[in-house]
């Protein structure tokens, strides 16, 4: 059968733009650079993520919102620092039909400054907080960098958290809860991460401190999925966000943010997919069982009937499962759902079915055996679970092999992925690194390691661990 035009193991970028389109998740053909369509595979793909997200939302207690696309300008300038950093990234709505606006509009690049305004009139007393809210909607970011499908885009599909608290400790266990949750959803995802605790330079506009969550994609380049930020009460000072604590005095509210996109999406194209396409981790396929009729002429009837039946059994399971039924070979329509990604094939023919068994092909490694038709769905559901182990597994081997903690500029010269030295805290020293390796600083590791070792540009003692790597 024939594989992807490019392989991933020769060319990983020339790949990743093929795939996304191959295998039907974007159009970049929309005449608007960094705007791509979302095609009915790939907005599947997103929702089952979406979903996870929501129920890790529920079961946090946080509730969802949906606030307005346009913010006004008033409002965006509130917080100097948060308009510095977005600033030459907006969108501006200046006219309505053929009036020019009074007051300019933007579009959200995040929604912060479209939030917090509301937030000052529905916060009354410590009654009202903790304030646990997110949304899922899209944001704009004038992009100059060449895009990339889910990765570099100028409309963002966005999940925002936004919290609100009556002190700064209370804050700090949504930060502890907010990692939790980063842990369980890219468990689900098969995706090994890090969190840096990112560089004073480098934080989020606003922001007291940034955590933020990096994968390593095989292209040796760090990919950030997310970020979690403490703001203080850096933002509720300017927009008013006071509560009256039980002592009658009244308190501005700490708050934190947590942010994630569709480059979880790009996460799960690059590291999991190979030379023939895309691999789906079970729980957010789209299409979790393709099952393939093996048709010989006069045996059509029973050998559908079967598919049929398996289909139904799987449907009552909440697996989602399709028949392919098109009137093309077998080789075909393996071809087409390899390069999808669906987990798991089953081949149904009338040899088989004789023998009261189906073959099962497990879409990571190809292996294929023969399962007694009574355990099929046991077996799919045990199948699901062994895919996601060795989904995970595999990416931690790529993460592990390519994560280096070293001591010396020498020791670090040529290594690929993300490299670790000491640090000695000194901001000119970590961007006099970035510079030689040719990298971007992603952060500490927020488990402090004590580092004994000195700062390899200024000799000084080195407290702590600085990462750098390539990254998208
Ligand atoms: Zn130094």
């Amino acid at each position: 059968m024939p594989e992807t035009k490019v392989k991933k193991t020769q060319d990983f970028n020339e790949w990743y733009n093929e795939i996304v389109e191959l295998a039907d998740l974007c159009d970049k053909r929309y005449p608007i650079k960094g705007m791509n369509v979302w095609r009915p595979y790939g907005w599947k793909l997103m929702s089952h993520i979406d979903q996870l997200i929501r129920d890790e939302m529920i079961k946090t207690d946080h509730q969802e919102v949906c606030f307005p696309l346009c913010i006004p300008e008033s409002s965006f300038k509130k917080e100097e620092e948060h308009i510095k950093g977005f600033g030459n990234e907006v969108y501006w709505i200046t006219h309505a039909g053929l009036n020019k606006l009074e007051e300019k509009w933007l579009l959200r690049p995040t929604s912060e400054t479209a939030m917090y305004p509301m937030f000052s009139l529905w916060i009354r007393s410590h009654a009202d907080l903790p304030l646990k809210t997110y949304q899922i909607v899209n944001t704009f970011r004038y992009e100059t960098k060449q895009t990339r499908a889910f990765i570099r885009v100028r409309e963002i599909h966005f999940f925002e958290a936004h919290t609100c608290h009556v002190d700064f400790e209370d804050a700090e266990k949504q930060i502890t809860e907010d990692k939790e949750i980063a842990k369980r959803l890219f468990d689900d995802l098969c995706l090994p991460f890090i969190f840096c605790k990112r560089p004073e330079w480098d934080k989020f506009a606003g922001a007291f401190y940034t955590i933020s969550i990096d994968v390593l994609m095989p292209s040796g380049k760090t990919l950030q999925l997310g970020s979690i930020h403490q703001y203080q009460d850096n933002f509720s000072k300017p927009y008013n966000i006071n509560y009256e604590a039980e002592d009658g005095t009244h308190k501005p509210c700490h708050q934190t943010t947590y942010g994630m996109s569709e480059r979880i999406l790009g996460a799960l194209i690059g590291i999991h997919g190979d030379n023939k396409g895309l691999v789906m981790p079970p729980m957010v396929a789209p299409i979790q069982i393709v099952i393939i009729p093996i048709i010989f002429k006069g045996k059509e009837k029973i050998v559908f009937d079967a598919c049929d039946s398996l289909y139904k059994k799987l449907k009552k399971e909440n697996i989602r499962a399709h028949v392919d039924k098109r009137d093309t070979t077998p080789g075909n329509k393996y071809y087409d759902w390899e390069l999808k990604g669906v987990p798991v094939r089953i081949e149904i023919g009338p040899r088989d079915l004789e023998k009261k068994q189906v073959v099962l092909v497990r879409r990571d490694n190809g292996e294929k055996k023969f399962v007694s038709q009574n355990d099929t769905v046991k077996t799919i559901i045990d199948e699901f679970d062994m895919i996601s182990k060795d989904l995970f597994s595999a990416a931690k081997k790529l993460l592990d092999e390519n994560t280096h903690r070293v001591k010396t500029m020498e020791e670090a010269e040529g290594l690929k992925g993300i490299i670790e030295l000491p640090w000695c805290g000194n901001e000119d020293c970590a961007l006099e690194i970035e510079n030689i390796l040719d990298g971007n600083t992603l952060g500490e590791p927020i488990k402090k390691g004590e580092c004994k070792d000195s700062c390899p540009v200024c000799s000084k003692p080195a407290g702590t661990w600085m990462r750098y790597a390539k990254t998208y």
